[in-house]
């Protein structure tokens, strides 16, 4: 019965999409308000067709109400997350709410196109509010092994031989206006091993995009050993102070945003040993712990004439001597050097 009851959910997830499209293409809300939302956004509306962007009335339960008319069981709609049934207070008496209410709504494909869950942004600007809203992890949404924009990227991604990888559903979208549509993102969290295998079966190279506000930047390098680890080759890119993907292309043409990638992708280990540098300065003891945190990386790279290259290469960069780099690799296990 797990099977069914995934079809089930497939098939209201399907029901959500098409009716958060129709919300925001023929009702009066949904185009002033949603319309709107992604007209300043600069998405056209081919663009808006393309990902099957939506609207989410800003009512308690017009969604679920809409739903259980046409006959979906509010089973599927509680374990797709669309619908949250609260009970009301000192109680028996269930209610019924739409999760994403007043949200513009970007649904999440499968490599195979289907509809796995959703991201709502919000409209304002409020900061106390969750910017974006995610389907909760279900039976059909299992986020570590899920990358946004895979479905419309994946043939960019083969024939170009490189995917970007990018943050937010913002990125991805604006590329693809732009004229790049070898493009996926991670939408906020940590990226996972099974979602870089998602990438690795139709490339080896990845060009991963960060968000210029310096914020993860360190902490998401961690991240980036997993794509080594599965012998991908990496670059990194990163924006200027205040900018991210999407904005960038929305401020310069197709050309330029070509220009600026080619010219600032950097392979992965030249710019982690530099950015090491620069934290280090003179300080020894930090001296040694990016030591480390090199070599760390260096250390996941199964290919060992690639190690070697590496070695060479940050000795250099980080001058140390290429025998303490190799040393250093051989305490962390007995991987030949
Ligand atoms: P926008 O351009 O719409 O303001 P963004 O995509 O640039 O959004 P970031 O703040 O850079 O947003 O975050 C990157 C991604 O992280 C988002 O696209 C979203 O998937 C996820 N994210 C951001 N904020 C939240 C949040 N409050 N809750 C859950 N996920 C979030
Ligand atoms: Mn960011
Ligand atoms: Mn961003
Ligand atoms: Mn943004």
């Amino acid at each position: 019965e797990k099977a069914s009851e995934r079809e089930s959910m497939y098939l209201v997830s399907e029901f959500a999409q098409k009716n958060f499209q129709n919300n925001l293409k023929t009702t009066e809300p949904g185009k002033a308000i949603g319309g709107t939302y992604f007209k300043e956004r600069g998405f056209t509306r081919e663009t808006i067709d393309k990902f099957k962007l939506g609207y989410s009335l800003d009512e308690w339960d017009a969604f679920t109400k809409e739903a259980l008319g046409k006959g979906y069981q509010l089973e599927f709609l509680e374990k797709t997350g669309l619908t949250i049934i609260k009970k009301k207070e000192g109680t028996t008496e269930k209610r019924m709410f739409d999760r994403f209410k007043g949200r513009v709504m970007f649904p999440i494909h499968s490599m195979s196109g289907r509809v796995l869950g959703f991201g709502g942004r919000i409209l304002t600007n409020d900061k106390k509010a969750a910017k974006y809203l995610n389907s909760p992890e279900s039976d059909i949404y299992h986020k570590s092994k899920v990358l946004y924009g895979i479905y419309h990227a994946k043939q960019a991604i083969a024939k170009q031989d490189n995917c970007y990888l990018v943050e937010g559903y913002t990125d991805v979208i604006q590329f693809h206006q732009s004229g790049i549509e070898n493009v996926v993102a991670s939408s906020g969290t940590a990226l996972t091993s099974e979602q870089i295998r998602l990438i690795n079966r139709l490339t080896k190279n990845i060009t991963v995009l960060f968000d210029g506000d310096a914020a993860g930047l360190r902490a998401s390098l961690r991240g980036i050993d997993l794509i080594l680890e599965q012998g991908m080759n990496v670059k990194v890119c990163t924006f200027p102070e205040g900018q991210d993907p999407d904005s960038f292309a929305r401020a310069h043409t197709d050309s330029e945003l070509k220009e600026f990638l080619d010219q600032n992708a950097t392979d992965f280990i030249r710019f982690k040993a530099s950015l090491l540098v620069k934290d280090a300065k003179n300080d020894p003891i930090k001296k040694a712990d990016t030591i480390r945190e090199i070599v760390n990386s260096i250390y996941k790279i199964p290919d060992r004439i690639q190690r070697e290259v590496y070695v060479q290469e940050c000795s250099r960069i980080m001058d140390i001597s290429e025998d303490v780099l190799y040393n250093t690799l051989a305490q962390l296990g007995n991987k030949e050097v």
